[in-house]
């Protein structure tokens, strides 16, 4: 069991309240916090078979009305918080974006369509999608390559943008992920990083049901302090943060439907309720930092 914070080093780790299983498993699970940056992590390792179940089922299906509501949500959220970001990226000829993580690949489907239409002119664009498993998810559109483990690691400072959204707090050698993010990014490239937010208000209110703890799936749960400890520490400068208000309810029933269709009814219901109350209690369900090379 580790001793010392994996976000900011200190040795100010103590034995957090246990965490339910999820979704259905059995028992409660220990993690450890930090009482200097309120980072908290889980205090083992779950085992692969439990932790790759889900992380495997990113094969599902094109269809349906939900997907597309979710195909809505992304683009709304590219054109906010990421294509502001590339825009003011200096490139010369080309110019390479990387969805590090990239799941089932709705994030980058949705943002393959807004680059076509806003850089086809101009900038010779392409965009990549990276995860662990060795071919490209189903839904992943064909203008975006794909690339796993053995072929990320040929892009040595190619990217001028990388996106990991609602990905750290899943990978547990944190040092790790962000010196090889060091590589993959060139010299004035942006990272993006957007995790669960450990300052929540709903946090405080759900317990250990909160969707940032997601056990066995999530690591850490970051809070804005750990998480810039973290990135300091690799010479990572900090430009801006963004507070982005992701649906909770649906992961929150999760914990009790099994029908996803259903949770993501219930997510898209709740939301007004739950955007309301982060506003009136000035927090939010996560947090985005924008990132460049430090120059120290
Ligand atoms: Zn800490």
């Amino acid at each position: 069991m580790t001793t010392i914070c994996p976000a900011c080093r200190s040795n100010c780790l103590y034995l957090h309240s246990p965490v339910q299983g999820f979704p259905f498993l059995s028992g409660s699970y220990n993690f450890l916090s930090c009482s200097s940056c309120g980072h908290t992590h889980i205090s083992f390792k779950p085992q692969s078979n439990l932790y790759n179940n889900r992380e495997s089922s990113t094969n599902y299906n094109k269809q349906g009305p939900f997907l597309f509501i979710k195909s809505l949500l992304f683009r709304f959220y590219a054109n906010k918080y990421i294509l502001p970001v590339v825009d003011f990226i200096p490139v010369s000829d080309s110019f390479n974006i990387l969805d590090y993580g990239c799941g089932s690949g709705e994030l980058s489907n949705s943002l393959i369509t807004l680059l076509r239409s806003r850089y086809k002119l101009n900038r010779r664009c392409r965009l990549y999608a990276f995860d662990l498993q060795e071919s490209p998810p189903n839904c992943l559109e064909r203008a975006v390559t794909y690339l796993n483990p053995s072929s990320l690691k040929i892009h040595t400072n190619k990217f001028d943008c990388i996106i990991l959204r609602h990905v750290l707090e899943h990978i547990d050698l944190l040092d790790d992920c962000i010196l090889e993010l060091h590589s993959l990014l060139n010299y004035n490239g942006k990272i993006l990083i957007e995790v669960p937010n450990g300052d929540s208000s709903w946090r405080s209110i759900l317990g250990y049901l909160w969707p940032g703890y997601f056990f066995p799936y999530h690591f850490h749960v970051f809070t804005e302090k750990s998480l810039w400890h973290l990135l300091n520490r690799h010479h990572l400068q900090v430009e801006r943060i963004f507070y982005p208000n992701p649906p909770l309810f649906g992961v929150f029933a999760n914990n009790f439907i099994r029908s996803r269709g259903l949770c993501k009814f219930i997510s898209i219901f709740l939301y007004p309720l739950q955007y309301a109350f982060s506003r009136l209690t000035n927090s939010s369900e996560a947090i985005l930092f924008v990132l460049g090379h430090s120059n120290k």
